[in-house]
This record gives C-alpha cells, sequence and structure tokens, in this order.
C-alpha cells in the first residue's frame, strides 16, 4: 500500500456524510407508551447510557442507543437528569464490578430521591453471576446479558423484537463512522479471560447480512467501517460455503469507502488477510494483534494456541504487504507464573515486532478464571512490586520503538481522516491511511478528509501543520 493510491480511492467515494444525531436530541414527536413515567410538567422522557469497556460494548450502547431514541427518550448526559439510566457494562477487569456498584450506590440514591426513575444493568456484568446479587441489593429494574440486548426495546415501549441474535439489529446510521459487529463470543479458553463464559461461544452472521448493512450504512453516509469482533478473523461462512474472513473482508472493502477490523487473534491471522491490507486501497493499513507475551512458556499457559516465531512471522508478512503500516498489540505482565526469564522474552518480542503501539495490563485475577485460581496460590503470583517494574519496562521499551517509527514520518504529506471535531487545545483528532493518530489544526468536521504535513511526532501521535486546500 502507497499513501499514492488510497487517497485517490478516498476521492473516488467520497460522499458527504449525513449530520450526526446529537446527543441531547428531544424527542419531536410524541412517544409511544413506555414503562418509564415522563418526569412531571414535561412530557418528555430522558435516559442516560453510560458505556464501560471494549469497543464491543460501544457498539451495543449504540444499537440500545437507538431503541431508546425510537421509543421518545431523549439523551441526557447526568444521572439526575434521566427518567432511565443504562449501565452497559464490562468484565474485564477484577475491579470493573466494584467500580459499577459505586455507580449502582448512586443511582440508588437518585430513585430513593425520585429523581431517576428506571436503571437497567447490560452487557458483561448482566451475564454474570454476581448480577443477581446486584439487582436484588441495588433495586435494579433490568438485567440482560450480552445475548438479549434486544429485550431493551421491549422495555422502553417499543414492540417486541424475535431476535436472538444481538447483531442482527441495525447499526448505527447516518453517522461518519460505524462499528458493524460480524461475529460474537469465542472459542477459545485463554487462561485470564472471561469473555467466553459471559459472552458464549462464537457465533458468526452471514456475509450477505454483514454485506447488506454495510450498504444501508455507506448509503446513509457512514465513510468509515469497523467490522467488530471478539476474534474477528475467526469469521466463517455460517452457511457452510467455506468463506473465511480473508473473503468477508474483500467484499466488505469492496462496498466501504474506508474499513478496518479488530479484535483478531494470531491463531486466525491469514497470510492472505494481511496482504489484502496492503492490496486494498479501502483498508486501513493498521493491524492490531494481540500477542499477550513474548514468551512460549507463557503462552502455553495462558492457553493462547501459538509460539512467539509464529507471531513473529505474522508480523513479517504484514511489514512486507504494508510497509507504512502500523501495528498494535495488547500485552499482559505478572500473569501468575511469570519468572524474569519470560518477562526478558517479552521484551525481546517487543524489539523484534517494533511495535507502533501497545495495550499494557498489569495482571488482574478475574472470578471464576483459571488464572485467578492459579493467583489464589502465592508461590506463583508475581509481586506487585515487582510486576509494576515490568509493567514499566514494557511501557518504555513499546514507547522507545513507537517514538522512533513515529520520528519517521515528520515531514510526509497525509491524507487524514478527521475522527473527531476540534478539541479544548484547538485540534482536530484525525488518522492516516496508514492508521497513525495525528493531531492537526482544522475545523473539519468528523468524516471529511484534510491533507496537511506532519511537523513533528510524539511517542504516541503525530502533529500536523494547517492543512492545505479545503476539507473534502
Ligand atoms: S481469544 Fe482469549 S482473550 Fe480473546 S476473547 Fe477469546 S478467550 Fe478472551
Amino acid at each position: 500500500m502507497s499513501n499514492t493510491t488510497k487517497p485517490t480511492e478516498v476521492a473516488k467515494n467520497a460522499a458527504a456524510p449525513s449530520t450526526p444525531i446529537p446527543l441531547t436530541r428531544k424527542p419531536v414527536a410524541a412517544a409511544p407508551t413506555s414503562v418509564v413515567t415522563a418526569p412531571s410538567g414535561t412530557a418528555s422522557k430522558t435516559a442516560c447510557i453510560r458505556t464501560f469497556g471494549c469497543q464491543m460494548n460501544v457498539h451495543d450502547s449504540d444499537r440500545m442507543r437507538r431503541m431508546i431514541q425510537d421509543a421518545g427518550f431523549a439523551e441526557v448526559q447526568r444521572y439526575e437528569d434521566a427518567d432511565l439510566v443504562v449501565l452497559n457494562t464490562c468484565y474485564v477487569r477484577e475491579n470493573a464490578v466494584d467500580r459499577v456498584r459505586g455507580h449502582l450506590g448512586e443511582l440508588n440514591r437518585l430513585k430513593k430521591e425520585g429523581r431517576v426513575k428506571k436503571v437497567a444493568l447490560t452487557g458483561c456484568i448482566g451475564a454474570a453471576n454476581e448480577s443477581r446479587e446486584l439487582e436484588k441489593q441495588y433495586g435494579i429494574d433490568l438485567v440482560l446479558g450480552t445475548h438479549n440486548t434486544y429485550e431493551l426495546a421491549q422495555f422502553v415501549g417499543l414492540p417486541g423484537m424475535d431476535e436472538t441474535f444481538t447483531p442482527e439489529l441495525p447499526g448505527t446510521e447516518g453517522e461518519h463512522s460505524a462499528f458493524v459487529t460480524i461475529m460474537t463470543g469465542c472459542n477459545y479458553q485463554c487462561s485470564y479471560c472471561v469473555v467466553p463464559s459471559v459472552r458464549g461461544r462464537m457465533v458468526c452472521r452471514p456475509m450477505e447480512n454483514v454485506v447488506e448493512e454495510i450498504r444501508r450504512l455507506v448509503g446513509s453516509g457512514t465513510r468509515y467501517v469497523t467490522l467488530l469482533g471478539q476474534t474477528v478473523d475467526a469469521w466463517r461462512d455460517p452457511a457452510g460455503s467455506g468463506e473465511r474472513f480473508c473473503d468477508l473482508l474483500e467484499r466488505v472493502a469492496d462496498e466501504a469507502p474506508r474499513v478496518w477490523f479488530t479484535t483478531s487473534h494470531p491463531s486466525n491471522m491469514e497470510d492472505r488477510t494481511l496482504r489484502l491490507i496492503g492490496e486494498k486501497e479501502t483498508i486501513v493499513g493498521r493491524l492490531h494483534l494481540p500477542v499477550q507475551s513474548g514468551s512460549d512458556r507463557m503462552l502455553k499457559v495462558m492457553h493462547r494456541g501459538y509460539k512467539s516465531d509464529r507471531y513473529r512471522r505474522k508480523i513479517e508478512v504484514f511489514r512486507e504487504a504494508v510497509p507504512d503500516g502500523t501495528l498494535s498489540t495488547d500485552i499482559i505482565v505478572g500473569h501468575p507464573g511469570e519468572t524474569e526469564t519470560d518477562h526478558e522474552e517479552t521484551l525481546r518480542l517487543i524489539e523484534d515486532c517494533s511495535f507502533d503501539s501497545a495495550y499494557v495490563f498489569k495482571f488482574s485475577p478475574r472470578r471464576g478464571t483459571e488464572a485467578a485460581a492459579l493467583s489464589a496460590d502465592p508461590s506463583g503470583t508475581v509481586p506487585e512490586d515487582v510486576a509494576q517494574r515490568r509493567f514499566v519496562e514494557v511501557l518504555r521499551a513499546v514507547e522507545q520503538n513507537a517514538f522512533r517509527r513515529n520520528k519517521s514520518k515528520v515531514g510526509a504529506v497525509e491524507d487524514i481522516y478527521v475522527r473527531h471535531g476540534r478539541t479544548g487545545d484547538g485540534k482536530a483528532v484525525g488518522e492516516t491511511w496508514s492508521g497513525h493518530a495525528v493531531h492537526i489544526p482544522t475545523e473539519a468536521q468528523p468524516g471529511r478528509y484534510v491533507t496537511a504535513t506532519i511537523e513533528s511526532a510524539g511517542p504516541h501521535v503525530l502533529y500536523a501543520g494547517d492543512p492545505a486546500g479545503r476539507p473534502r
């Protein structure tokens, strides 16, 4: 992929983005009957959705947002202004439940004062065993797991939906950027992860169904489509045609003007997919491929299903296919049993792969996982001060590589997709075709492209000068 080809495709596929729906939009029409009582003195109803966790949750919240808008609710940002509060929760960190408890306690108080009428708990914690205890303790009105989010529709007064597969619900339309879930669940059993128990086994969505949704989104102004799944590259055609993720990605890249996907699993990542990123002019040259550890011994303990050399080979293919691309990963430090040698092997892998960024996590046990049981044995746990030192060493190693790579972009002229409009510091946040994040002084709205020269670089972001010409 080169920067001279992708911009051509941008112009070819350029479509005027539609106006985003403001978050605080008040309903214009009379709302259907709802179980939520409107606040006294006004006919309108209000709802607040708070999202915790990953992109899948952000996407599920988008779906629920559409339901509450369809039911005539205005979205508000503060609990005390809301008739209905939806907490869409994440279960990935051990303190996640404690965090949610804090919010539920506050909501319970507001309910007693009559300021909040109903509270719904959704997402991963809603699907977990703890939800029953939380429901009783905090008087929660509705608890939904990740598999039955669609039941919120009936709760807010919409006709019941006979859906059993949440991804069939329409994604956000009319926005410049949309997430499209292509599969849910996961067939792996990583030692530290609760996803298989809260999201269940992998369920893939039919190819035509995905393509249809993307056509509709693009037709309504979406310029950036992100394909989502816990192990997105494990997608297989559920109809048994033999089509794999690379086939789906190719189809989507022919339909949408800008495409990305996350999260991938190294065992499922095919060379053909990696080469496609370089070949297709509409696919952003950014790969997020979680490695978790550079030690083969730890990868086995974690049940990751690959060795570090296999991971390195995948990265070689990616770097060759997408020389200008960006690579990010996830790394866990301090997993039970991790030795100094294991840690050094992780540092070596970071050096070899030269990541552009990484999400580094200090291990925290999740109840019900194999790693939590391992961490109950003090002989296998990594002391907090050791884990903290390793965490900092990994972070520094990633940042040093990223900074060096980012500096090589200084002087380049880039077509930058504006993801978030101008913020408090007067800069918008954009993304190059190579997947680099860029701060840029522009008034351009999200969904537009600007062309600008990269003037400086930090370890996490590039800084562009004033754009040349008008936003497109
Ligand atoms: S691949 Fe492993 S870490 Fe990722 S969702 Fe599945 S079990 Fe969790």
